[in-house]
């Protein structure tokens, strides 16, 4: 079983407008989904075939019916109860633009923290892979993500960690490490306190590698959109590269790229398969206008297409 975990998910909900017409009536057609980094993994995952239970935490009517939304996805799914409302959060698709409306979420109690605590316990001593995605709610220390590093590593559970600022520094400083990170280019400019670009891989690889923080941690992937990613595993450097393409909606290509780690990871694949693999699912997320989603019929294709070199 692969669990993945959204700390604080939202009811995404899409309105598509010709025009946006500012201090004036619009009307839509709301497209609701079962959002938050994580839940964009999980339906990857589903889509791979993987049995999935997505935990985090969920509240009020607006959890409820996330929880709907994600039966009707055909997702497993644990949550703690909260006492907060699950967050709403917008985005209006206008013009060819994006305007997203978002809301931070609830405030997390100490009791509740607790509760999702024992539950992750639980539900990790059954997983083969974990993915924790997404940023962390208010009330939540920046080191909880490395607290469940650590329980996930006393039952020898890979996590994949996908998270960026406070609580990606945590787990970077933490003495256990996750299996694998996967900042993107931006996250790991931010990080580093660089501005480098695609074409400068090798000057970012020796960067990454002169730095401290990420020694120990058996998977560094730096994901780098239509260029494709490079990624360390051990002592090996490797490089992919697949056809770039005019991304029809390359949101959620990063969640869909931890999506195909966690499923070749669980299944013990070599590393050039688990490369490819990762790469295939977020292509063919951005080839697909659903966010987390693969066009699934072109796997044979886009995954053959996918290059990966030692360096
Ligand atoms: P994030 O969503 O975290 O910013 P990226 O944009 O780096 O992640 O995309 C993750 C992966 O998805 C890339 O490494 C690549 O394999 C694939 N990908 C994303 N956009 C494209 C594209 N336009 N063409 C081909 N592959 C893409």
């Amino acid at each position: 079983m692969i669990l993945t975990v959204t700390m604080n998910p939202a009811i995404d909900t899409a309105y598509q407008l010709d025009k946006l017409i500012v201090d004036d009536v619009n009307r839509v057609v709301p497209k609701k989904t079962a959002g938050g980094k994580g839940l964009n993994v999980s339906r990857v995952l589903c889509q791979l075939g993987d049995d999935v239970v997505a935990t985090g935490l969920l509240g009020g009517h607006m959890g409820a019916y996330m929880g709907s939304l994600m039966d009707a996805d055909g997702i497993n799914h644990d949550f703690t109860p909260i006492a907060g409302e699950t967050r709403i959060c917008l985005n209006i698709l206008h013009e060819g633009n994006q305007t997203e409306l978002l809301e931070s979420g609830p405030e997390i109690s100490a009791e509740e923290l607790a509760a999702f605590s024992a539950k992750f316990a639980e539900l990790v001593a059954k997983a083969d892979c974990v993915t924790i995605s997404g940023s962390l709610p208010k009330g939540v220390p920046a080191d909880f993500y490395a607290g469940m590093v650590a329980e996930a590593a006393k039952h020898n559970v890979p996590v994949l960690l996908d998270t960026s600022g406070a609580s990606l520094d945590a787990a970077l400083e933490a003495e256990v490490k996750p299996t694998l990170v996967k900042p993107n280019l931006t996250e790991i400019n931010a990080l580093l306190g660089t501005s480098y670009t695609p074409e400068q891989v090798a000057d970012l690889a020796a960067a990454l590698k002169a730095d401290e923080r990420f020694a120990g941690i058996p998977w560094v992937v730096v994901s780098m959109g239509a260029a494709g990613s490079f990624a360390f595993h051990g002592d090996k450097i490797y490089r992919a590269v697949t056809p770039p393409i005019p991304a029809v909606n390359a949101t959620g290509s990063g969640d869909s790229t931890i999506a195909g780690f966690a499923h070749a990871i669980a299944a013990g694949a070599d590393d050039v398969t688990v490369l490819k693999t990762a790469n295939t699912c977020g292509k063919l997320n951005a080839m697909d206008p659903q966010t987390g989603h693969l066009v699934i019929e072109r796997w044979d294709e886009v995954y053959n297409a996918v290059e990966v070199t030692e360096l």
